[in-house]
């Protein structure tokens, strides 16, 4: 079996589903599995509704705008006979079902109910459209398969179940399915994280022990460097698991975290590669792959802050120190991307995802001196040297800087 990521960039009008026609025709799709996310920016747009339902109630207009981009799309892809439009419809009359009946206040419910329409809209058009270009397919509800406790939002897997769900499933066809959604025990969605669609593939191709996955992307594949930032980008053929783990824990966006860990265990090697050029290989992700080309891999986290904290009496940051300001910062949900300690102080370059910054300060400020310079930008660079460092550096502010093994990162204020 192999298992096929279409992300919500290649489903994102009629053309893009046009060309997954195109891409499976290139690659062959026997035996496949083929994870869908919702189409472009409809899990923001959904979002949107969550945010209305809560605010004022006034949610219809956004459920409007969503209903007319997929039946503009579904116009330019079927025959205003096809059944598509009644099980499209269906759904947009689900939720406004859902809306007005539903009592809970549990937020994160909620958007879990309502967000996992995206997918189950973009998986049955995408479905009905193989099938009526000649891919035959069945369309499968994920949530049937994949359980999760009822961490909402951020569902967690229920492993034993999800593969035993899987157990007797046909492994001789086509299937199309949601990328991003689950089910708990009573049968309410749960999402996996937003971006989570990668992670549903490879949820699915570890429990059908599937002989390998593929992502298709508008990218060539894993370059060594963000080609927004970096001008002369290059693709990376051959990478470990482990260098992938790696990129994405310094912030590289090419592959969701939690994707690799899976593939890995049952050793199912991944391919990143584009929609745009299916003909072309992109990067081969597989156990024992030394990185080839070897060459220095960039990655840039902007809008970090470099916060340093020394103790008001100069004392030792001791293990007492460092537990109070780790725990703070794993309640506040700050992320750490860098840390540096020394004697009487250590510097920490955070993420402030959820706004908690301001707090974080405050809290911290009872026991410690703080040092604080916000909005700084974080250079790693795996696989680095010595003249690739300076240049770099060279006519920037640094403000910390560190070379472990692999590893060089360097902290530099733009702003100056
Ligand atoms: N549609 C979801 C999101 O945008 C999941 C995904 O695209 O992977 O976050
Ligand atoms: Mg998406």
């Amino acid at each position: 079996m192999n298992v096929y990521k279409f992300g919500g960039a290649s489903v994102k009008d009629a053309d893009s589903i046009k060309n997954v026609v195109n891409v499976l025709r290139t690659s062959g799709y026997n035996n496949t599995v083929i994870v869908v996310s919702a189409m472009g920016n409809t899990t923001n747009e959904l979002e949107e509704i969550v945010n209305s339902y809560f605010v004022n109630n006034n949610y219809s207009d956004c459920i409007e705008k969503i209903r007319k981009n997929h039946f503009e799309i579904l116009s330019q892809l079927f025959d205003y006979k096809e059944n598509i439009f009644t099980i499209i419809n269906k759904y947009f009359s689900d939720l406004y079902t859902f809306l007005k009946k539903n009592k809970s206040q549990n937020y994160n419910f909620i958007y879990d109910q309502i967000v996992s329409f995206g997918e189950l809209i973009s998986s049955q058009i995408v479905s009905n459209y193989l099938n009526k270009s000649g891919i035959i397919n069945t369309w499968i509800d994920i949530r049937d398969y994949i359980k999760t406790d009822n961490t909402y939002r951020e569902g967690k897997v229920i492993w034993k179940l999800t593969e035993k769900n899987f157990e007797n499933f046909d492994t001789s066809k086509v299937y199309v399915t949601q990328g991003f959604l689950a089910a708990d025990d009573n049968y309410f969605s749960v999402t996996l994280g937003r971006e989570g669609s990668d992670y549903s593939a490879a949820i699915i191709a570890y429990c059908l022990q599937a002989e390998k996955m593929i992502i298709w992307k508008d990218v060539p594949g894993v370059m060594n460097a963000d080609p927004k930032y970096f001008k002369e980008a290059q693709l990376l053929k051959f990478i470990s698991y482990e260098e992938t783990i790696e990129l994405s824990f310094y912030g590289a966006s090419v592959i969701h975290p939690k994707t690799i860990q899976p593939l890995q265990q049952k050793e199912i090697p991944l391919n990143v590669r584009s929609f745009i050029y299916p003909e072309k290989k992109g990067t081969i992700i597989k156990k024992g792959a030394t990185i080839d080309p070897l060459i220095p891999c960039f990655i840039l986290k902007k809008d970090i802050h470099l916060l340093t904290i020394s103790s008001r009496d100069f004392s030792f940051m001791q293990e007492k120190n460092l537990s109070y300001i780790f725990n703070k910062l794993s309640v506040l949900n700050i992320k750490v991307t860098m840390l540096n300690i020394a004697a009487v102080s250590i510097s920490l370059c955070v993420e402030d995802k959820y706004n908690n910054l301001s707090k974080l300060i405050e809290e911290l400020e009872i026991f410690f001196k703080l040092n604080i310079i916000k909005n700084v930008s974080l250079y790693t660079i795996r696989h680095s040297n010595a003249e690739i460092q300076h240049k770099l550096k060279s006519n920037k502010n640094v403000l910390l800087e560190q070379l472990v093994k692999n590893t060089y990162q360097v902290v530099i204020n733009d702003s100056l």
